[in-house]
């Protein structure tokens, strides 16, 4: 491993993971992001199970700790505010519908580049235009920057990859939509929620806020159940107007929270897609994260997998000594079973979100409730939590170098 070349598209969640692993192993790492800095929008994100182990592999969990949010819980209120059901962060081993550690997206990538800064090359503003994977190594062609030579290319950057379209084609992978959107924005706590998550559902639309930064703010979000359409991710404006209309005439406090969308600070909409590669990788060109095997924000563990992933890619790249191809191999044999439990469970968790009916509403009222009153109320999120910490993780502490 020690002297060995890796790029990685993208400095989101999964790329500085990565680096961090990479580096610690003893890579030469360098990132390349689109974006002109840091990209710190986003709103909350779960950290669960193996993904919390990672951290803590990483010695990143006391400074995770302090930037987390606090979260006490969250109530399924009706239209006219009562909560009617509620479920508490420290219920279910930490992870449960709330977790222990939900952090704003923007804090963990924060964390993660500067654990990265002194020992990874971060090029921003830049992008990858081309790629020949030959013998020697990958040779890649930059929009900006002039060309160069990697042994591995790694392609982290987002469920909308251009660097998976270079390598597969615009076809070659498949997403697959989950039949649901989903929008947050960040809104003032007119709500006066205190360390509280509220939702209120109508069929195939639920709408909620979460109070974050010491509860000055709120994490409002809709969750639309709906077929596909086409829309411009980078057309914010239109995107805006989509969440009105499909929001429109909802009761509770609705209208006050889109009434914010106006001069939201931050404003996040997505389809709720997973990407399904029939391989993670092409010769030396592998795919990590969102990238490689987005589950969507529905499965409640993008940022989970993409943290194992990472992880596990970095370790087997080590164990393999230079053989690249026999470490993406590796890779992807030992992670890709977890993968697809947690693909399997993103599809259908959008039902608990956003029920279809008024009577699929009143059932997860019902639920809700009967966990709240009987001690056996774990059960019911039995097989969710054992997917959280389902993969054990690798020792790969042999092939240190340096802690980055
Ligand atoms: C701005 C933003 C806000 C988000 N907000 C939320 C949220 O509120 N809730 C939620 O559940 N999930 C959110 N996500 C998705 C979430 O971060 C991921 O699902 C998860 O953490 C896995 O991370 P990832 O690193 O694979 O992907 P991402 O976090 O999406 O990171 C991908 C990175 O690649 C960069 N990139 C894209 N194309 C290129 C290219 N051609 N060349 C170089 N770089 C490129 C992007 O700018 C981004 O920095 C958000 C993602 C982004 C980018």
């Amino acid at each position: 491993m020690p002297g060995i070349k890796a790029l990685i598209s993208g400095a989101g969640i999964a790329g500085p993971a990565l680096a961090y692993w990479l580096a610690r192993y003893g890579a030469q790492v360098t990132v390349i992001e689109s974006a002109p800095a840091r990209r710190t929008g986003g709103q909350l994100i779960d950290i669960r199970g193996s993904g919390r182990d990672v951290i803590a592999r990483a010695g990143l969990a006391e400074v995770v700790r302090a930037a987390r949010t606090s979260a006490d819980g969250l109530s399924f209120v009706d239209a006219r505010g009562r909560r009617q059901a509620s479920v508490r962060a420290d219920g279910f081993g930490g992870d449960g519908p709330v977790t222990e550690t939900e952090i704003l997206r923007g804090a963990l990538v924060e964390i993660l580049h500067e654990a990265t800064d002194a020992s990874v090359e971060y090029v921003f503003g830049d992008r990858v235009d081309a790629l020949d994977d030959r013998r020697d190594g990958v040779h890649v062609t930059f929009a900006k920057s002039a060309p160069r030579r990697f042994d591995v290319v790694v392609g982290a950057d987002g469920l909308h990859s251009g660097v998976r379209a270079l390598a597969f084609g615009p076809d070659g992978a498949r997403l697959r939509h989950v039949g649901y959107y989903l929008s947050f924005w960040t809104a003032r706590n007119t709500l006066g929620l205190c360390d509280w998550t509220e939702v209120y559902s109508e069929p195939g639309r639920t709408i909620g806020a979460r109070a974050v930064n010491g509860n000055t703010q709120l994490m409002a979000f809709l969750s639309l159940r709906s077929a596909p359409f086409r829309y411009d991710p980078r057309d914010t404006a239109a995107l805006k107007t989509v969440v009105r209309s499909r929001a429109a005439g909802m009761r509770w406090h609705a209208d006050k929270l889109i009434a914010q969308l106006e001069d939201t600070a931050d404003f996040y909409f997505d389809a709720c897609s997973q990407v399904v590669l029939p391989r993670w990788s092409s010769g030396r060109i592998t795919f990590l994260g969102d990238a490689a095997f987005c589950a969507s924000p529905m499965s409640g563990h993008g940022t989970t997998i993409a943290l194992v992933g990472a992880y596990v890619l970095a370790g087997e790249l080590a164990r393999a000594q230079g053989d690249v191809a026999a470490g993406l191999r590796a890779y992807e044999e030992r992670l890709r079973p977890w993968i697809t439990r947690v693909q399997r469970f993103g599809q259908h968790n959008g039902r608990t979100m956003t029920p279809r009916t008024r009577a699929g509403i009143a059932f997860r009222r019902g639920v809700v409730a009967l966990q709240e009153r009987l001690p056996l109320g774990d059960l019911l999120l039995r097989d969710q939590i054992r997917l959280s910490n389902g993969f054990a993780l690798p020792d790969y502490t042999l092939y240190e170098r340096t802690r980055p």
